[in-house]
């Protein structure tokens, strides 16, 4: 309490401010400050060029602390409190206004006006309300949309005080307020003022202006950081009582309205936002151009490792030599089938081969030749070693191989070639080679048409692929058909098909020994899917520049928000002193981050949903497309911005506030 039974709202005493210069250099801006400010003074602090003025009011605005002295703020040791305890004291206490306005460019006046208000966490309808209340008041109730450039410069400082009041601002703080501005708004800006002192505000103003002293009930006069002169306390006959903060307490961050700063900076921040955008969208884009890619090709993989069977060595009797040297048959007989069942590990049953294209027909009907395949009966010659789907009839038996009958099941083609679609095929006789078959089974379709580029697959097996192929017993085949011992190969089932390998060495070492020649042991899977290595080499380049692209999409969010960041230190600074804490900071610079990159994943995923059949195109690579990968892709982008975006972020959030306002 002091003499006029009120307590002060500033009390300094003994306060001063060194600054540490370079090297043993320190500069003493302050030097011994003892000052008592009450609701309802108008007080001009003069004094000379580099006397200690800003210094002295960013002490008292708590945007700065002094490092003698005590500081007593509406009965508050500002000592006691932290950071964050200042930003607090900083939005419930004090009003800025600056030489230089320092509204932000982005936003309208109004919500200049309601900045304090966010962060103290009014809610929207009464921050409007309120705003356009005060604008009203000071005259400028008919441009509250108008951006700060659409305005003059003493509607600029208006607009300032303005904000300055949002918050209630018990003590009104004003650096040269008149600096900028003509004398006639001037003098326009000093009546706010001196009506704002009448009404129970603490004002200080800081002015080497006469007419600003002139105006003032009180001038405190400072020369090298000490108070030379003080015309002392002149408070107003009866003076108004402060008026309450008007302010809630708040401690959360208004998220809501950083993300609404958030659209108004990406909008306004042209090349800066425009490339966060793109390269995040890029990163995205091939992101999902890989997943795409690689899922494509792993379907690809899995399929042919399906249907040609991961676990089964073809050994041919058809040996291709030197380049320039005729193929020539070399023996395979079923001793050979049974020398490799007996003696080579790791085999689990091994089917003895013979076909040939033979003439078929059906009464006067003669077609093509056919692939007449002999299989042994025991364990049918399937895919995926299931039974072989059949359309109609039965497969066939063990009956039949013990009874070499003259039974055939044939290929769907086949079938619509010799019958017609309503003619039984059953029970009928087709002549092979002029020997009559009765039909047991029709073989269903194969599921899978032959790609281009398979050409591999003139094999038997293509023939099964595409219905012309007929089945007749292994023994029937043997004794009536090819003759004995000339079989074309051996399909050999091994147990393990990770040993495949050393397998075939095994096989090729016993032939070797019976026959003194070399034979072929191939697994068809594997030689399918050796061709998917060069494709496999693209794709390892398309990785490689997915994730370039990503890593290059991470670092131009660094650069250019930390570009943002220094552009941005003003800002930073005004958001700062109306009250906003580290974290409000922090928060705002990761959701604006944020905002970006979900716009960059967005526009990636939509490319990808366009781009993948282009890109199947381009590569020739099998590329899949799920609708999840967009949903994941956009996470990883988002995730990316947040994760690379924390790094500005904290850099702005670290700005000291006195620093960052006294940037130009
Ligand atoms: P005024 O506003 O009266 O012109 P200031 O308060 O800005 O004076 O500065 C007072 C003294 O403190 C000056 O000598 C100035 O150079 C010095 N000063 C102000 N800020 C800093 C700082 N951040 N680092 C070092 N010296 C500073
Ligand atoms: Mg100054």
């Amino acid at each position: 309490m002091d003499r006029n039974g009120a307590e002060p709202l500033v009390e300094l005493s003994g306060v001063g401010r060194v600054f540490e210069g370079e090297g043993e250099e320190q500069v003493r801006a302050l030097d011994g400050i003892s000052l008592r400010i009450h609701a309802g003074e108008f007080v001009c602090v003069t004094g000379p060029s580099g006397s200690g003025k800003s210094t002295l009011m960013h002490i008292i605005g708590c945007l700065d602390r002094a490092t003698e002295g005590d500081c007593r703020i509406a009965g508050t040791d500002v000592e006691t409190l932290d950071d964050d305890g200042l930003a607090v004291l900083r939005r419930q206490a004090f009003g800025f206004v600056f030489q230089s306005y320092n509204l932000l460019e982005s936003l309208s006046a109004a919500a200049n006006v309601e900045l304090p208000a966010t962060y103290a966490g009014l809610r929207a309808g009464q921050r409007h309300a309120r705003a356009r209340e005060i604008l009203e008041t000071l005259g400028l109730g008919d441009r509250p949309d108008h951006r700060p450039a659409e305005l003059s410069g003493g509607e600029q400082q208006r607009v300032a005080i303005a904000r300055a009041l949002m918050n209630g601002a018990r003590v009104i703080l004003a650096d040269e307020p008149t600096g900028a501005i003509d004398t006639e708004q001037g003098a326009e800006v000093l009546n706010l003022l001196e009506a704002l002192a009448e009404r129970g505000h603490a004002v200080v103003v800081v002015s080497h202006d006469r007419a600003v002293a002139d105006r003032a009930h009180r001038v405190v006069e400072l020369v090298d950081g000490r108070v030379v002169s003080d015309s002392g306390a002149s408070l107003a006959e009866s003076p108004g009582s402060a008026p309450d903060p008007q302010t809630p307490h708040r401690t959360t961050i208004p998220w809501l309205a950083a993300v609404r700063h958030g659209l108004v900076a990406l909008r306004t921040s042209g090349l800066r936002g425009a490339l966060t955008v793109f390269s995040v969208a890029l990163g995205t884009w091939s992101v999902l151009a890989l997943l795409g890619l690689s899922e494509g090709v792993r379907l690809d993989i899995a399929d042919a490792m399906e249907e040609m069977g991961a676990n089964r060595l073809s050994v041919s009797s058809m040996a291709f030599g030197k380049p320039g040297e005729p193929a020539r048959l070399q023996p395979l007989t079923l001793a050979d089938a049974d020398a490799i069942a007996e003696r080579v590990a790791n085999v689990s049953s091994v089917q003895p081969g013979m076909w040939e294209r033979l003439m078929v027909s059906r009464g006067g009907e003669l077609i093509d030749p056919v692939i007449v395949r002999a299989l042994s009966v025991n364990e049918p010659l399937t895919l995926q070693n299931a039974p072989w789907p059949l359309a109609e009839g039965t497969y066939l038996s063990e009956d039949d191989r013990d009874a070499v009958a003259q039974v055939a099941v044939i290929g769907p083609t086949i079938r619509d070639r010799l019958f017609s679609p309503d003619e039984a095929a059953l029970g009928q006789h087709v002549d092979i080679n002029g020997l009559p078959f009765v039909v047991r089974g029709v073989l269903a379709p194969h599921p899978r048409k032959i790609g281009e580029g398979e050409m591999m697959w003139s094999g038997p097996r293509a023939r099964e692929w595409d219905g012309t192929v007929i089945h007749i017993p292994f023994e029937t085949g043997a004794n009536l058909v090819f003759g004995k011992e000339n079989l074309n190969g051996l399909d050999v089932l091994l147990t393990d098909a990770e040993r495949i390998d050393e397998t075939a060495g095994d096989i090729k070492d016993l032939l070797f020994r019976h026959h003194g020649m070399d034979y072929d042991v191939t697994n068809d899977a594997l030689i399918w899917i050796s061709g998917k290595k060069l494709k496999a080499m693209h794709l390892a380049l398309f990785g490689a520049i997915a994730g370039i692209a990503l890593v290059l999409g991470g670092m131009t969010i660094v650069a250019v928000s930390l570009a943002g960041v220094s552009q941005r230190r003003r800002e930073i600074g005004i958001r700062r002193a109306v009250g906003a804490r580290r974290r409000d900071i922090t928060a705002q610079f990761v959701v604006e981050t944020g905002v970006a990159t979900t716009f960059g994943g967005a526009i990636g995923a939509l490319l990808s949903f366009g781009g993948s059949s282009l890109l199947a195109q381009i590569t020739g690579a099998p590329v899949a497309f799920e609708p999840w990968f967009a949903l994941v892709a956009l996470g990883c982008a988002i995730a990316t911005g947040l994760a690379f975006g924390i790094v500005p972020a904290r850099r702005a959030a670290g700005l000291d506030p006195v620093s960052a306002l006294a940037t130009d």
